[in-house]
């Protein structure tokens, strides 16, 4: 199954898209990221060369896509993308690699998914704009030097932890990204509120940041979804109150911390089923019927950093704030 903060269908991609920032100056928040990237750019304008490699990690929908664009934006140079799971055969990737034009930034989501043997070749690729093409099978294989227009990688991982050191140690900035801040979730929410023509006032745009799971993705889906609330319920001048908000979110099963049906379920299996835990990640995933990557990878993270969840060397552990959002007392029964 997709992975729940991908856009759901083509409309709501379009829509994406064009709530996408175009600059650095637009983009909100990782200020710390922002500074180190805007360096990077000036320097390689004023050397007039590509832009060092850059890569970019973090759960998804926080904005890793987005600034690939602005790199490429910035550089005024074309942008590819392309994905992990989209290069199987060192040959795709040595089809790519050689189509760059000069300067061209090449984006590569879910890295650490890509061929072991596409990797290798990427590391020459990276290092010296070049690529080994083998020729020919057995005694008589020979391989064929390609020189690459130089480009400027970006890569973007939701596991950093998989990526194989000498890839790691090819990138000449690495950045992580961390979950945004409500209020920094409300000033993408106002800039994303005017451009779909949706009056809000400054309750509603809390009450929605407070609900996005400190991602800029899913602040701007459920906005859209409290949009669609008003343009039903509401008459076309009214502004989104804070009930429809509430109303809206409740529809879509997005509680007040912002945790959908999959945090809770977890949680709920962690809890009910594990007794607290600890519990193994694999257990875990098959007891929700999820693949482990989306758990630890998307799932996870939100609920360690809201203090729901531990890791421990034995497991997942649930918290006491954990118990307490469920109701459930920690000796088993209903809290009363
Ligand atoms: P990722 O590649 O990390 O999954 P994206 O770059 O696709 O995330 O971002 C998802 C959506 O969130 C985009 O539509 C973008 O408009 C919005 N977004 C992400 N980060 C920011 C930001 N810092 N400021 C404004 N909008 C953002």
């Amino acid at each position: 199954s997709e992975p729940r903060e991908r856009a759901e269908d083509e409309t709501e991609l379009a829509v994406e898209g064009a709530l996408r920032p175009a600059s650095l100056a637009e983009f909100v928040g990782q200020t710390k990221v922002r500074g180190q990237l805007q360096l990077l750019l000036d320097a390689a304008r004023i050397q007039q060369r590509p832009a060092d490699h850059i890569l970019l990690s973090g759960p998804p929908g926080l904005g890793k896509t987005t600034l690939a664009m602005i790199v490429a934006h910035e550089s005024e140079k074309p942008l590819r993308l392309s994905s992990g799971p989209a290069i199987q055969h060192a040959g795709d990737l040595a089809a790519l690699l050689s189509s760059l034009v000069p300067g061209e930034v090449l984006f590569i989501d879910e890295i650490h998914r890509m061929a072991r043997s596409a990797e290798e070749m990427l590391y020459l690729a990276m290092e010296d704009f070049r690529i080994d093409i083998m020729v020919g099978k057995g005694a008589g294989a020979t391989s064929i030097p390609l020189d690459l227009a130089p480009f400027t990688l970006v890569g973007a991982t939701t596991r950093s932890g998989m990526l194989p050191n000498p890839l790691r140690d090819r990138f000449g900035f690495t950045a992580h990204l961390e979950y945004y801040e409500p209020a920094e979730l409300e000033q993408v929410i106002a800039r994303s509120a005017v451009m779909l023509g949706v009056a809000l006032p400054p309750q509603s745009r809390a009450e929605i940041a407070g609900r996005s799971r400190g991602t800029p993705r899913i602040a701007n889906r459920l906005l859209r979804r409290v949009r669609d609330y008003v343009v039903v319920h509401g008459d076309s001048s009214t502004a989104a109150s804070i009930d429809d908000v509430s109303a809206a979110l409740t529809l879509y099963d997005v509680d007040d911390l912002g945790l959908d049906r999959l945090d809770r379920a977890v949680l709920d299996a962690l809890i009910r089923r594990f007794r607290g835990g600890p519990v193994g990640l694999n257990t875990l995933a098959v007891a929700v019927g999820e693949e482990a990557d989306t758990i630890e990878s998307v799932v996870e993270p939100y609920l360690v950093r809201i203090g729901f969840m531990g890791r421990t060397p034995r497991g997942r552990v649930a918290t006491r704030d954990a118990y307490a959002h469920l109701g459930v007392s920690r000796h088993d029964g209903a809290l009363s």
